[in-house]
């Protein structure tokens, strides 16, 4: 089979058909029609084998969350979703792999409105890149400057889910099904992301941990935060966890979690509550934002817990030259 065998097999016609792309795949470059007055936001992300996916994984759920990852990033801005493209390195052809990978991909797009606009398809090491582009009026996008002093901070979903999941499976144990679709399957929060235009005034999507990506709120907000351990959002796999061995490192800095976190005035803690309630998602306030800087968590007797560790860092100061 040549690359346009392939590509016209499973890559091409994947996800929605939207009237704004004038060319997708098979051209030398897509083109896109943009409305007037629109920012398009943009995200690019890598997962390589071995380092963010387990090389025998199911490829229906890697092509899943390889879109995934993506949308959530524009859940953060509060981008609406409109095309993606996927470069993909592949150590062989193997076709069951491949339609597989593609189902995935292709399902999760068409939910989302999105069309596979173009890619790229070479041969080396097993690496995924997905670029997400989203629509979002001028000047409406939410940032992750923006919180200020006495905002509170949300959190949608559970905690510590995926991270749970990686550590049962590294340890040779079998995670719950919940637990394994939180790893392999997450849901970004693209709804909430767009309805929360107008009412956060900061948001991040969580890939590398609460404790780190509130974080980078902060720095960039140039303000600190306060948060409550007892309130943080768990399923009860992870609560019994962090019951039994007291380890918040769990919910606050495995990773993986793709849900959103965001910091709002706190005169519009109802209408954030409403919100919830009609797009039927669950979003826990966890904490305030303060003068100052840094993040401080709080245990139940109002003691601060000390992490361990901090979010995953491909390249830890400690190990550069
Ligand atoms: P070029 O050599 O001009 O870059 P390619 O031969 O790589 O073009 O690709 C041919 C067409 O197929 C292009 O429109 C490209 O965007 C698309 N394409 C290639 N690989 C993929 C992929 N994995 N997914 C979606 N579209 C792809
Ligand atoms: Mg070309």
């Amino acid at each position: 089979m040549s690359e346009f065998d392939l590509i016209r097999d499973y890559f091409t016609g994947i996800g929605s058909r939207r009237a704004d792309v004038s060319i997708g795949v098979g051209d030398d470059c897509a083109l896109l029609r943009i409305p007037p007055e629109t920012e398009v936001a943009l995200s690019i992300d890598t997962l390589v084998s071995g380092v963010h996916f387990l090389p025998d994984c199911d490829p229906e759920g890697l092509g899943h969350k390889v879109l995934a990852v993506g949308l959530s990033d524009l859940a953060a801005m509060g981008a609406e979703p409109a095309w993606a493209t996927l470069a993909l390195t592949l150590p062989r052809v193997d076709e069951g792999w491949l339609g597989a990978f593609s189902r995935g991909f292709a399902h999760l797009a068409g939910e989302h409105g999105v069309e596979l606009i173009g890619g790229d398809l070479t041969r080396g090491p097993l690496t995924i890149s997905v670029q997400a582009h989203g629509l979002v009026q001028e000047g409406q996008a939410v940032r992750r400057r923006g919180a200020q002093p006495g905002d509170l901070v949300g959190v949608s979903g559970t905690l510590g889910d995926a991270g749970l999941a990686l550590r049962l499976l590294d340890a040779g144990e079998t995670p719950t099904a919940f637990l394994r679709d939180r790893l392999e399957r997450p849901s970004p929060q693209v709804e909430l992301g767009c309805a929360l235009r107008g009412l956060a005034s900061a948001m991040i999507d969580l890939s590398d941990g609460l404790a780190a990506d509130l974080g980078h709120i902060l720095d960039a907000s140039g303000v600190g935060a306060e948060i409550r351990l007892v309130d943080l959002p768990l399923s009860e796999e992870v609560r019994d966890r962090v019951s039994a061995s007291a380890d918040w490192d769990l919910p606050l800095a495995s990773g993986d979690d793709y849900e959103l976190c965001f910091c709002f005035p706190a005169e519009r803690r109802d209408q954030v509550a409403m919100l919830a309630e009609r797009l039927g998602v669950r979003i826990h306030l966890v904490g305030r934002v303060l003068h100052g800087t840094g993040l401080r968590c709080l245990l139940e007797d109002g003691s601060t817990w000390r992490s361990g560790r901090g979010g995953f860092d491909h390249f830890p100061a400690l190990d550069l030259p």
